[in-house]
């Protein structure tokens, strides 16, 4: 037995160990975090969805009509008129003739592999892949084959040692750490050929990039294409809960056969009014994006004028490279004093020595909060010799 005691010290020690902040109120664009005022910059509420008015209604008055649970799995009791009002607009949202709810994304992701690849098969992963991506690999029994971070060369390589074995490319659409997009039209165009499915996690591409915040499959064109869309209710879309999109057939299978979607109570119909809430609100503001986007380009651009880079995002997840877990807490605790709450990512979240402070943008934030955001950050750095650069002007 392994000791309790023994395993946190071990975390300390090491730099890993975390512990919960308490945030008080909705999740604006600025919180009081253990007691005190702070600009929010580590919320995936990218849209200002999960504190809209319209969106807290909805929720309320489904659970005034529905009740406050769903009282089983989908397959026993739980299946009820708003899951299914909801599904229906994903699906023509997404461009697909399906979708099915899922409780979580982790769950979704976690379920579809397993679902989608069995023993002698192979699951083609990139490396930089989310963690319930990692864990829905690890369930399905199936080989692993993970490659090089968006490498299409390595994967290809992969494939071509697989000899017909190889059952689902999957991949984030937006990686979730480092804020850039997959090569979808290279990762397809390997599927097709070697007669593998290929996977997509949207949970930071839906609400952020594509037409309308449609998503990264979206933005390459490949909306019902691709053969599985997997996206998150709780990020952009302000609610809590996932979506598996696909073809009715495959959506049949997964009701079938996806053990995390039959062996788990159906969503609240709070969450999933609330969800279409939002959807409705997206697909009527679609300037919402463009805020985000707006957004997403001055932070990033603000921390570069304080000698911070933030690597290859294209995207509102914009990551501040540090290196090691303690100087990065160290940067974290030291923004948190001057008033920015950006989160430290350390291992097993990101690969050893690639720790980093991650900020995300959304589209309720002011400018200006954005310009002091990164200067703090930019100070913060500079006062613990992180950066020598002297902030330019942004
Ligand atoms: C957040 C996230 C998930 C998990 O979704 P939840 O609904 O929070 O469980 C899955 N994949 C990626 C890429 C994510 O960032």
């Amino acid at each position: 037995m392994t000791e309790v005691r023994e395993r946190l010290e071990e975390l300390r020690d090491r730099g890993l160990y975390r512990h919960l902040r308490l945030v008080e109120g909705p999740q604006g664009p600025s919180v009081t975090l253990d007691g005190r005022p702070v600009l929010l910059l580590c919320s995936n509420n990218y849209l200002g969805l999960a504190d809209r008015a319209e969106v807290r209604e909805a929720a309320a008055e489904a659970a005034l009509q529905w009740g406050a649970g769903s009282g089983a799995s989908r397959l026993i009791s739980g299946n009820m008129e708003p899951h299914r009002a909801l599904e229906r607009r994903l699906a023509a949202f997404e461009g697909y003739g399906s979708a099915l709810l899922f409780g979580s994304g982790y769950l979704a992701n976690s379920g579809v592999i397993a679902a989608l690849a069995g023993r002698g098969e192979v699951v083609f992963s990139d490396e930089l892949n989310h963690a319930s991506i990692v864990d829905g690999c690890r369930l399905s029994r199936a080989e692993t084959f993970v490659y090089r971070h968006g490498d299409v060369e390595h994967l290809s390589w992969g494939l071509r040692r697989a000899r017909g074995r190889g059952a689902l490319i999957v991949t984030d659409g937006v990686f979730s750490m480092d804020g850039d997009v997959a090569p979808l039209p290279q990762l397809l165009e390997l599927a097709r050929r070697h007669g593998a499915r290929l996977m997509v996690d949207e949970a930071h591409a839906t609400g952020a990039i594509g037409p309308g915040g449609r998503g990264s499959v979206a933005a390459a064109g490949l909306s019902g294409e691709v053969d599985v869309v997997v996206g998150t209710l709780g990020k952009a879309l302000g609610s809590y809960g996932a979506y598996v999109c696909a073809d009715a057939e495959l959506v049949d299978l997964l009701v079938n056969s996806a053990r995390s979607f039959i062996f788990s109570t159906a969503p609240p119909p709070s969450a999933a009014a609330a969800a279409a809430a939002a959807l409705a609100i997206l697909e009527a503001e679609p300037e919402l994006v463009e805020r985000l986007q707006a957004n997403a380009a001055l932070l990033r651009r603000s921390l570069a004028a304080e000698g911070l880079e933030a690597g290859p995002s294209t995207t509102q997840v914009v990551p501040v490279h540090v290196g090691e877990a303690d100087a990065t807490m160290e940067l974290c605790e030291l923004a948190l004093e001057k008033g920015v709450f950006a989160q430290g990512i350390r291992p097993p979240t990101v690969p050893d020595g690639s720790c980093r402070l991650r900020m995300t943008a959304m589209a309720t934030h002011r400018r200006e909060d954005l310009v002091a955001a990164a200067h703090m950050v930019g100070t913060a750095a500079r006062e613990i010799g992180l950066s020598q650069a002297e902030p330019l002007a942004a």
